[in-house]
């Protein structure tokens, strides 16, 4: 088989596409052409891959292009789901065979495991499961308020309260608790539906219960949910403390008696006014990270500088500009793109180094021979990402060659480590929540008792917020999480990938050029091997104890405490 160039593919219908399929489908799979085989698979991946992240991009950098979306709607209608499905088959052909390619090993594990958990009667209850969710965010995209005389969205809702004026904050989230309190029902209804046809996945699965499904369904081969519940004793031995430590010292900041949820973004993270200003221009930003990616490391400064050259980064905010940032790739080239909307606010600079670790994944993992290997799922894929975040950011001050005040840098940092540590308390009770709910199933089901078990799990894991007078909206919390009920068990990814960067961290602190040396072998490696071997590659371990834990919280609190010093 030989594959078309892209810009040939970019053109072609199902029906130009499919032969391309049939063909490998056809061949006969042995050991002396499987290579052959696999690569032209890949290679047809690569296609299908690059086509989607194209189409998508294009739509996400122009909103008004209408030609963009009619495009990006035929694939995702006429192509994307065929190929699909003809991807499928191809696994099927792999497994069947009973060849195992090199450095396929993990990938067919995890093939093996999807093919296991197929159940054909499952099709319609997964449509209906999409279907409940866009009713979900449907009933969360039509909230407003009224305020000032304009209509607000939430999103800009979130925009207003970052706000001095504390009278104004509580105004704003007491009018938007009221807009979704409207709305409880309704989601409690879609929640009673949910719960039906999870249970019913995992039956005709032939499991006992819809947690142990869902675990082998999101892949999760290297830990399992006692794992997830060590990790979350933890977190309430440790971390909790350690936070309320933090909202302790947040309500001298703010100078008020305790922290009230309006006194919070995104119902945990403290935050700082005014923000900082930090560039103007989309040039100077790529030049001031592209500076310190150099410093940190000259093949990252060399991975930045490609993306600069080619035209790889479209970082400011502007009119028709698609929401959020994030880091797509181009698979036949094997290239990084970064999108975000910088206003030239100092949390840009964070944003931009998050991504660009997602970038340098995408680099790093160019020498797979097959696309298959090159995800590593999202408890690493984090890890690269937020540890170019902890270890770039420090050198964004003049002490270190940077260009921002020693101070405002030492602001930043606060925040950022702050929101880190009170991450974990919160998606402890994201975490426990769901446990509690499927190990439950009838009470779980029972949108008063989810209420209840909510608030319980915020009293012990979040003691530190005053919900005082408002105890509907702090019940109601598992509404408001989207992970809860559009992707069930999604969350404490984030949580384990942060401890993973914090251990880099402090191997950073003793010896950087090598912490950075083993952070680019693990992500070298794709997803071929397990999650405990990627983290061991960056100096890491995939931890769940309270020892590993505590350490880095502790390293945290005596950073926290460095910093305020540098803060007038
Ligand atoms: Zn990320």
């Amino acid at each position: 088989m030989k594959t078309p160039p892209f810009e040939k593919f970019l053109e072609m219908d199902w029906e130009e596409i499919q032969p391309l399929y049939d063909d490998l489908e056809k061949e006969q799979l042995e050991e002396e052409t499987l290579t052959a085989w696999m690569t032209g698979w890949s290679d047809l991946r690569k296609l299908v891959d690059e086509r989607y992240a194209r189409l998508s991009l294009a739509t996400e950098l122009d909103t008004t292009d209408e030609e963009a979306e009619k495009a990006y709607h035929a694939f995702l209608e006429e192509v994307y789901p065929k190929t699909q499905t003809a991807d499928q088959k191809l696994k099927e052909k792999l497994l069947a065979s009973g060849l195992v390619p090199d450095g396929m090993e993990i990938i067919l594990k995890k093939m093996r495991t999807e093919a296991d958990l197929f159940r054909e009667e499952n099709l319609p209850l997964m449509t209906e499961e999409s279907k409940l969710g866009t009713q979900y965010n449907k009933i969360f995209g039509a909230q407003t308020i009224e305020w000032g005389g304009e209509e607000l969205t939430l999103t800009q809702v979130k925009s207003a309260m970052l706000t001095t004026d504390r009278n104004e904050r509580k105004q704003l989230w007491e009018m938007t608790s009221e807009r979704q309190l409207a709305d409880r029902d309704a989601i409690n209804d879609l929640w009673v539906k949910f719960m039906g046809i999870r249970a019913q996945l995992a039956a005709n699965a032939g499991f006992k219960d819809y947690r142990s499904f869902r675990w082998l369904q999101r892949l999760r081969l290297d830990y399992s949910p006692e794992d997830s519940k060590r990790f979350l004793a933890a977190v309430k031995q440790v971390a909790v403390p350690a936070a309320t430590r933090v909202y302790q010292r947040y309500t001298k900041r703010l100078g008020i008696e305790s922290v009230r949820p309006w006194d919070l973004l995104n119902n945990q993270t403290t935050f700082n006014l005014p923000a900082i200003q930090a560039f103007e221009t989309e040039e100077e930003f790529i030049a001031r990270v592209g500076a310190i990616f150099n410093k940190l490391d000259p093949v990252l400064g060399g991975y930045f500088n490609t993306m600069r050259e080619s035209k790889l980064l479209d970082l400011m905010n502007r009119k028709g500009k698609g929401p959020g940032g994030f880091c797509t790739s181009f698979a036949t080239v094997g290239l990084p793109f970064i999108f975000m909307n910088s206003v030239g606010r100092g949390s840009d600079l964070r944003v931009l180094f998050h991504e660009s670790g997602h970038a340098f994944h995408v680099f790093e993992r160019i020498n797979l021979p097959y696309h298959h290997q090159w995800r590593p799922g999202l408890e690493f894929a984090e890890v690269a990402s937020t540890t170019m975040e902890l270890l770039a950011e420090p050198y964004l001050a003049e002490d270190r060659g940077g260009f921002m005040s020693v101070e405002d840098v030492a602001i930043s940092r606060l925040l950022n480590l702050e929101e880190k540590l009170l991450f974990w308390p919160y998606m402890a009770v994201v975490v426990a929540f769901q446990h509690w709910v499927y190990e439950n199933h009838q009470l779980g089901t029972d949108p008063a008792a989810c209420d209840q078990k909510w608030a319980e799990l915020i009293d012990q894991y979040m003691p530190a917020i005053n919900w005082k007078g408002y105890e509907e909206v702090k019940q109601t919390g598992w509404h408001r999480k989207l992970h809860i009920h559009l992707a069930p068990f999604y969350y404490i990814e984030y949580g384990l990938a942060s401890l993973g960067a914090f251990q880099i961290m402090a191997k950073a602190k003793k010896d950087q050029a090598r912490a950075l040396r083993d952070y680019l072998k693990a992500l070298a490696l794709g997803g071929t091997v397990t999650l405990p071997e990627l983290y061991r590659a960056a100096g890491a371990e995939l931890a769940f104890d309270t020892a590993t834990l505590g350490e880095v919280v502790e390293l945290i609190e005596r950073d926290l405490a460095e910093l305020e010093k540098k803060i007038s």
